[in-house]
């Protein structure tokens, strides 16, 4: 495993005063955050991370252009876009130069809201070595549904629920992943508590019915993902139609395909879901993985 490469981001956001470039290098292998970090005892912060293949980082834009709208939802200070975009390419660079870039690496951005009482942001930038994926992109993953708890128009009915935001609380996230692997699957989908698909804990999800690829609308309490949308491209390429609608769960057992999508795994077939079998297309999933893989945006 390659060494991390950590850039901490000194004027993260708007309004700080910025001496140099905003962010230096620091040693990965020593202690930087305060134990009084907002972002460490509340999870009060937001993040993204992105895939970094062959040195690109994919969909940066797109990336940071999320990342702020979480600020924005968090009520944190706006993030300093350039920054950010620099500091993270700075990253890559100091991976490639010290030889230790993986040909598929993710970098994450996060910002806290700072020690507490400070007002002061804290940022930084990890980039390390992705996880292997390639079994799961090959065989495809076991999925279970889960109830997610609440209806899919609650970002409107409770935005203090932050639902749509990319923020730092996934403990709920992960403990429903430990739950699937309790019960012998590899995933999951979250179904609203009035019967829509929404998301997996850290992915999206897409559907093909005949002709037509579904992802669910942005507006149910899930994140606008990247990789769905670099994936929509892909399809609209072959002709399909693609849409964003409201997707109950009966139209997944019928489908002519399922797929999670996420920025570091890139695409994963779904095989069975909630122990049944699902129809899987593999040679669109191999285009659709060579296309995630080799068109930088
Ligand atoms: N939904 C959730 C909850 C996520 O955490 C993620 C990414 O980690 C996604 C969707 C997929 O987003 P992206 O494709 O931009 O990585």
């Amino acid at each position: 495993e390659p060494d991390p490469v950590l850039v901490l981001v000194s004027a993260p956001t708007e309004g700080e005063s910025i001496a140099g470039p905003g962010f230096a290098l620091a040693d990965p292998s020593v202690p930087h955050l305060d134990v009084n970090d907002l972002g460490a005892v509340r999870g009060d912060g937001v993040f993204e991370t992105i895939g970094v293949i062959d040195g690109h980082p994919q969909a940066l834009d797109a990336h940071l252009l999320r990342f702020a709208r979480s600020a924005a939802q968090l009520e944190l200070p706006a993030p300093r876009l350039e920054v950010w975009r620099e500091a993270v390419l700075a990253a890559v660079d100091a991976a490639r130069s010290a030889g230790t870039l993986a040909v598929e690496a993710g970098a994450k951005t996060v910002l806290t809201r700072g020690v507490e009482g400070t007002g002061v942001a804290t940022g930084w930038v990890r980039l390390s070595a992705a996880p292997d994926m390639s079994v799961a992109r090959r065989d495809g993953v076991r999925v279970i549904t889960l109830d997610r708890g609440f209806p899919a128009d609650i970002a409107q009915r409770a935005p203090w629920l932050l639902q749509g935001a990319k923020t730092l609380s996934y403990a709920i996230n992960m403990a429903a992943l430990r739950y699937a692997r309790s019960r012998d699957a590899d995933d999951v989908i979250f179904v609203s508590s009035d019967g829509a698909v929404l998301e997996g804990p850290t992915a999206n999800v897409l559907v093909r019915i005949g002709d037509e690829v579904i992802t669910p609308p942005t507006d149910q309490a899930i994140l606008a993902g990247t990789t769905q949308a670099r994936a929509f491209d892909f399809f609209a390429g072959r002709g399909l139609r693609t849409s964003e609608r409201r997707l109950g769960l009966a139209e997944l057992a019928g489908a002519d395909g399922l797929w999670l999508t996420s920025s570091v795994r890139l695409v994963v077939p779904v095989t069975t879901l909630d122990g049944v079998a699902c129809a899987v297309d593999a040679d669109l999933t191999e285009g659709l993985l060579r296309h995630l893989r080799t068109v930088t945006d």
